[in-house]
């Protein structure tokens, strides 16, 4: 019996991924983090391997997977290379979306978006956050006016994972209409749609991040994604419970990554003529990620299972993301200290991972909003 519970599929996929993380992305992940890089051939290889896709229909080229084998998946990637990971399932929500369409819009978007979309060949981007509203998301101010057959929309979008990867074929902003907030799709060279250079930052180098503009940047009516009023409900209120499931199985593999590099790096360095993995303290450090990581693991499955099952579970995937992020920091920060000096140096993975989980507790609602979403669920602003 797997102590998880998991599945004979899932413990494939995992073993599959793992082997691909260990063999094709481990080894490329420093070059690329001090090269600022996202490496395309990669990319199509974990295509290939029908990762960006494990989630899609068998219409679609998908392999129809469960949620929780798809976590498994980030988790495993993310223990070689975290921004790859990232990428990944962040270019892979809007052709989600796209394929849950059931009207004319389907079959050509299919061609054009999802396909390239599951076979890795291209990603989409998820355009929320702004100069003046990130996590109070009903403040954004760039709107999308209808004018004729036509969306004209005109703001600005910061923070962007994927926009100005070359692979990226579209961009879904969300925007103020006259009815609320609507998501809508504008495929990468419409006119009026630029973006900056990408952001420096610093951690997930290899992924992109950037400012994007709308200066009357004209779409079709028909590429307005759901209602005209509902999009805001449906990725505040829907979609970032999922993503931060994903976003929590990245925590999951940093941390995991991290204790087995500083279990090992404290079993073979001596100091005071013993291996330092005899020193209480540096037990300390190892024992807290080892229990941290089970727990987070835990609370990461028991979310996505609750989805599967179509269970409320907005009040478990916040205690997810906020946990395993959360818990991903203090892996890779007891991860340097038990590397000493070393755990400071470029050449060190665990460095890396410091940077990069860095993000994980902003990225996708803070910390400090999922424990309002948490309060709220647990009743904390109705009365009794
Ligand atoms: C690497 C990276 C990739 C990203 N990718 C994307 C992307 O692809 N698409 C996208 O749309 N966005 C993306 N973001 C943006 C991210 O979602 C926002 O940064 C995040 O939601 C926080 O918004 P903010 O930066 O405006 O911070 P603010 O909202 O200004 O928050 C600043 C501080 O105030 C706190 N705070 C705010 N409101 C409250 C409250 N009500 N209660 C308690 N504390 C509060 C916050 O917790 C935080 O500590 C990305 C960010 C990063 C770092």
């Amino acid at each position: 019996m797997d102590p998880y519970g998991y599945g004979e599929a899932q413990l494939q996929i995992q073993r599959t991924v793992r082997d691909f993380a260990r063999r094709e992305v481990a080894s490329g992940a420093e070059e690329r983090d001090r090269l600022s890089q996202f490496d395309y051939g990669l990319y199509r290889k974990l295509g290939a391997l029908g990762v960006p896709g494990m989630l899609f229909p068998g219409e679609f080229g998908g392999s129809g997977a469960d949620h929780l084998s798809f976590c498994l998946a980030i988790e495993e990637l993310s223990r070689a290379d975290v921004a790859l990971a990232l990428t990944m399932w962040v270019g892979t929500q809007g052709a989600q979306t796209l394929s849950r369409l059931h009207d004319e819009r389907r079959e050509a978007w299919r061609e054009r978006f999802v396909l390239p979309t599951v076979r890795g060949e291209m990603v989409g981007a998820g355009a929320i956050t702004e100069p003046d509203a990130g996590s109070d998301t009903a403040a954004i101010r760039t709107t999308a006016v209808l004018d004729g057959d036509e969306w004209v929309l005109n703001g600005a979008k910061i923070f962007i994972s994927n926009a100005g990867l070359e692979n990226c074929g579209f961009v879904t902003p969300l925007c103020r209409t006259d009815e609320g907030f609507g998501l809508f799709l504008v495929p990468k060279g419409t006119q009026g749609f630029r973006m900056g250079p990408p952001l420096r930052k610093m951690g997930l180098r290899s992924s992109d991040t950037r400012e994007l503009w709308f200066d009357d940047c004209r779409i079709p009516a028909t590429h307005l994604l759901g209602g005209r009023g509902s999009g805001r409900a449906a990725i505040v209120g829907g979609g970032f419970a999922l993503t931060r499931i994903y976003i929590a199985s990245n925590g999951v593999g940093a941390a995991a990554e991290c204790l087995d590099l500083a279990l090992a790096h404290a079993r073979s360095r001596s100091a005071f003529k013993r291996t330092i993995s005899r020193f209480q303290h540096v037990q300390a450090m190892l024992v807290e990620t080892a229990v941290e990581l089970e727990a987070g693991r835990m609370l990461r499955d028991k979310a996505c299972r609750m989805h599967e099952a179509d269970l409320p579970y907005a009040k478990e995937a916040a205690m997810a993301k906020l946990y395993c992020t959360e818990m991903a920091k203090r892996a890779a920060d007891h991860g340097v200290q038990v590397f000493g000096g070393l755990g400071f140096m470029d050449e060190t993975p665990v460095s890396r991972f410091y940077r990069d989980v860095r993000a994980l507790t902003i990225a996708e609602g803070t910390s400090e909003i999922q424990k309002h979403i948490i309060a709220r669920e647990m009743g904390c602003f109705s009365p009794v």
